[in-house]
């Protein structure tokens, strides 16, 4: 591992940042104090803030000589609705919320690499740090895109990295094309005629329709997409009725569908339509459908995770590069930047839990989970990669 001996110096400094936004977690769009800690330090270090975008977002500009190059580098800093179970000192004063993502390590990570590059940097060209708000399910990247991020502040290529447990500590993980999978929901609302359930002749049943579409639905995975394509669609709520003796008027059906492509997802969506709405008709029911696209997948660009892995062999050793890394169907609004520009996501090893101090809530390290704790050894090794990856990015032609 060659980490940058200024940035392993003021590890101590970083580490601190991190457990303060820890201890003080921020749900989506809420991130008014952890916001005002990062645009402080960046204003500390002399690199000039502009807040305000998709609400509590934070960006800052580090410009140097006349290069017309630029480059974004992305960190997260909402926290997660989760009644955190580590007594360890730097666990969160917030009832009820919690950093179980790691975001409060990708913003450390980031602000390690701000302070580094603002005062030893050697570029030619712009650097544009993006501090998002409301990762989780708030689509916050979007709402940043919405208020000028790219317009106000154009880049040539994004990057992002999210911390991976499992994956051992400081090993890279990362792919071309999708490394995460859209997230989208859909709700199917079906209305019949409720009876005397011991005379069903005289209604129409909602509940038996619902069945035969909840069956039905599965035929698109197995029948109607590519076997090759992947695609998950998991129905996880089915709610009718409130008495053994009454069918009711309705029914409805719930559910997630990931995909690693838009046509892919656009396939499943218009078969569950015809499936649900065919059913229905069938039965003599009539049928509502939502269909929410939530986040796109997350593509990376093809030139742009190629130098992204350069950067990362050279940092981190062949040995802890997995170029190929299986991608997981779970989601990520980073995708909403990846379909603005050119760039890379990549995952970095959180590894097994090891890490944590005495006082961890004993479950699992695992993302979402209320016994997680970024592992502080990544600190300097995200920070060295931003700092690589931006001066060796705005070097090149
Ligand atoms: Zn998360
Ligand atoms: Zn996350």
């Amino acid at each position: 591992m060659k980490l940058i001996p200024e940035i392993q110096s003021a590890q101590g400094e970083i580490q601190t940042l991190r457990r303060t936004i820890h201890a003080h977690p921020e749900l989506r769009y809420e991130e008014t104090h952890t916001s005002e800690l990062v645009a402080s330090k960046l204003a500390e270090w002399g690199i000039e803030v502009h807040r305000g975008l998709g609400k509590t977002g934070v960006v800052g500009v580090l410009k140097r000589g006349n290069g017309a190059r630029s480059v974004g580098l992305r960190a997260d800093m909402d926290a997660l609705p989760v009644q955190e179970l580590n007594t360890f000192e730097h666990r969160s004063r917030n009832e009820g919320k919690m950093h179980a993502c790691g975001h409060d390590g990708h913003t450390a990570m980031l602000l390690g690499a701000a302070q580094y590059l603002a005062r030893h940097g050697q570029f030619d060209g712009t650097i544009v740090f993006i501090f998002q708000p409301a990762e989780e399910g708030g689509a916050g990247a979007k709402a940043m895109i919405k208020d000028g991020l790219f317009d106000r502040f154009p880049v040539d290529a994004v990057f992002g990295i999210h911390n991976w447990p499992g994956m051992p500590a400081g090993y890279f993980g990362v792919t071309e094309g999708p490394i995460m999978a859209s997230s989208n929901e859909f709700r199917i609302v079906i209305t019949g005629v409720g009876s005397h359930a011991a005379l069903p002749h005289n209604g129409r049943d909602p509940v038996f329709t619902a069945v035969q579409i909840a069956n039905g639905l599965q035929s698109i995975i197995t029948r109607n997409k590519k076997p090759l394509d992947t695609a998950v669609l998991s129905i996880t709520q089915i709610h009718a009725g409130d008495a053994v003796n009454v069918v009711p008027n309705e029914a409805w059906i719930a559910g997630t569908v990931r995909t690693f492509t838009t046509e892919t997802l656009d396939l499943i969506e218009s078969r569950l339509r015809k499936i649900a709405e065919s059913t229905a008709d069938a039965y003599d029911c009539s049928v509502e459908i939502s269909f929410l696209r939530n986040y796109p997948p997350t593509v990376n660009s093809s030139a742009e995770t190629q130098f992204a892995v350069e950067v990362m062999r050279e940092l981190a050793g062949d040995d802890c590069v997995n170029a190929n890394v299986e991608p997981t169907m779970g989601a990520e609004d980073f995708s909403f930047m990846l379909l603005e520009k050119p760039g890379c996501y990549a995952f970095l090893g959180n590894g097994d839990g090891g890490h944590r101090e005495a006082g961890h809530g004993a479950g699992p390290c695992m993302l979402h989970n209320a016994s997680y704790d970024f592992n502080d050894q990544l600190l300097p090794v995200g920070s060295s990669y931003w700092v690589q990856l931006a001066t060796k990015f705005l070097a090149r032609q």
